[in-house]
């Protein structure tokens, strides 16, 4: 039976990358030898990142100035870079969920946080607004996807002081101005490759003004020096990567990919908000379109399980909610066609008919 992958991450891959990571494992650029076992300083293998690295740049209309490093510890590593390196004193941030949460953890080991925004008192079901950020702050931070509520930031937030943003679980799914930030970073595996590598998108100069000392892993400088190859770089997930990416030029680059984004989340939310059997989590105007959060109704509840069960028989995997909202979540990423929405939405329908009341 087809399976329709709606995996919050790691998630569904587009079937262009997994064939060509499968052929790269066995046969590395016509080297005859395997992805796996190739030298990362190799020329194939260079040529590799500097393709990555363009691609990003081209997709995402990078401006001079910046760099674009592949680096390792996941998103979660950012936490703790970003103010190793960024901040001196005071930093802002806004909480709207448990990634944003993990951040504010790790910037308070390096200087004073400032919550300007918490969505804390609705359990995240919506994004803070018309907070205003101290001028004294040398950054603010905030979370553009709330993976686990189906929270979304879409448009940058206009703020006076330079502009940090988590962005792993909507990264390229739609176009962003890169100019308007200090740093973006992304683990890879919600919408770009496998997990192992995270992008970060810096402004060059905007390192090395944190005047304490940085240990060199752990130093963007380190990364922007050596193009990413201080140390062995996570080579197989990079390589995945540069396959996705040449399938988003195939298609059109990102305002293709928003088009499609749009047309699949308006999809879903239609049919949850037309089924009385459903409804979703988050506030109307900051619905997710990478996840898709609800439950069912209070008259329905104690069927969840079942459709759960039901959903199975139709090759939907990966719907059940996170543990601290419950429920369910549709995770439509990139790579998720329209067809496997319209089966969930079929599903959901069918349901509908069974039971109700
Ligand atoms: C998944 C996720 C993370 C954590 O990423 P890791 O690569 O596992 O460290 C951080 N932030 C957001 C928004 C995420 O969705």
């Amino acid at each position: 039976m087809k399976k329709h992958n709606f995996y919050a991450g790691p998630c569904i891959l587009s079937p262009y990358t997994i064939k060509n990571t499968i052929a790269a494992i066995e046969d590395f650029a016509g080297t005859g030898l395997s992805l796996l076992e190739i030298s990362h300083r190799s020329k194939p293998f260079v040529a590799v990142m500097d393709e990555t690295r363009a691609l990003i740049k081209e997709l995402m209309n990078i401006p001079e100035g910046y760099e674009v490093l592949f680096l390792g510890g996941g998103a979660s590593m950012q936490f703790c870079m970003v103010p190793y390196n960024m901040l001196k004193k005071k930093a802002a941030y806004t909480d709207t969920g448990t990634w944003a949460k993990n951040a504010i953890k790790e910037a308070r080991f390096f200087g004073e946080v400032e919550v300007v925004g918490s969505s804390a008192d609705k359990n995240y079901n919506y994004i803070p607004k018309g907070y205003s950020i101290p001028a004294d702050c040398e950054y603010f931070h905030y979370t553009s996807n709330n993976t686990i509520y189906g929270t979304e930031v879409l448009d940058t937030p206009e703020v006076n002081v330079p502009l940090i943003c988590d962005m792993s679980s909507d990264f390229m799914s739609h176009p962003v101005d890169v100019s308007k930030y200090e740093l973006i970073y992304a683990g890879a595996q919600k919408n770009l490759g496998p997990a192992g590598v995270t992008i970060v998108i810096v402004k060059k100069d905007a390192v090395g003004k944190s005047g304490r000392p940085i240990p060199t892993m752990l130093n963007y400088q380190t990364h922007i020096d050596k193009e990413s190859m201080f140390n062995t770089p996570p080579v197989l997930p990079i390589y995945s990567c540069l396959m996705t990416l040449r399938w988003y030029k195939e298609l059109g680059g990102l305002k293709e990919i928003e088009k499609r984004n749009i047309a699949k989340a308006k999809l879903l939310y239609d049919e949850i908000d037309r089924n009385e059997l459903f409804m979703g989590t988050a506030e109307m105007e900051d619905r997710s379109r990478m996840n898709v959060c609800f439950v069912m109704t209070p008259p329905y509840k104690e069927f969840e399980d079942e459709f759960i069960k039901y959903c199975d028989t139709k090759g939907i995997m990966g719907l059940k909610g996170h543990r601290s909202v419950g429920g369910f979540r549709a995770s439509l990423y990139n790579a998720l066609p329209i067809e496997s929405v319209q089966v969930l939405v079929d599903a959901m329908r069918e349901f509908e008919t069974m039971k109700r009341k």
